[in-house]
C-alpha cells in the first residue's frame, strides 16, 4: 500500500518528499498532528532493516523531527512511532514512523 503511494498510484496528503523518503498526513489521525514518513524502498518491518539501511533509517527519523519542527510541535514533545508485527498494531507492512503532536500523550502507551 504505502510502495503506491510512493509511487503516486494512490493519492495521499504529500507534505515532504526527497529521493529517499515520503511524508504525508494519516488517513486516520489519533491526534491533531500525525503524518507518517516512509523509506521509498520497500522495507516491511524494522526486523527487515539490513546493514545497507543504517543511513536511510536515519535519515528517516531525522525527517521526522524536521515535520515536527515544521508543525509547531517540536518543543512541547511529539512522538515518533514504529510499530512492528500484529500486537504492537503494525497493519501496514511498509516501515513507516507516525509523528504523533498536538496533545499530552500518556505513558505507557495503549
Ligand atoms: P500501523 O498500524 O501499521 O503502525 O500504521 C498504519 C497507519 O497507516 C495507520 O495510522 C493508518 O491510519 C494509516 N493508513 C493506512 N492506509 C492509509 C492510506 O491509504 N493513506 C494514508 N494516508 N494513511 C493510511
Amino acid at each position: 500500500m504505502f510502495c503506491r503511494i510512493a509511487s503516486k498510484k494512490v493519492p495521499a496528503k504529500i507534505i515532504y518528499e526527497d529521493e529517499r523518503v515520503l511524508a504525508f498526513e494519516d488517513i486516520n489521525p489519533q491526534a491533531p498532528v500525525h503524518a507518517l514518513v516512509i523509506p521509498k524502498k520497500h522495507i516491511s518491518t524494522t526486523l527487515d532493516i539490513e546493514d545497507e539501511d543504517h543511513a536511510l533509517i536515519g535519515h528517516l527519523f531525522q525527517t521526522g523531527g524536521k515535520i515536527a519542527k515544521e508543525k509547531g510541535i517540536a518543543e512541547r514533545g511529539f512522538r515518533l512511532v514504529v510499530n512492528t508485527n500484529p500486537e504492537a498494531g503494525q497493519t501496514v507492512y511498509h516501515v513507516h514512523i507516525h509523528i504523533l503532536g498536538g496533545r499530552h500523550m500518556h505513558w505507557p502507551p495503549g
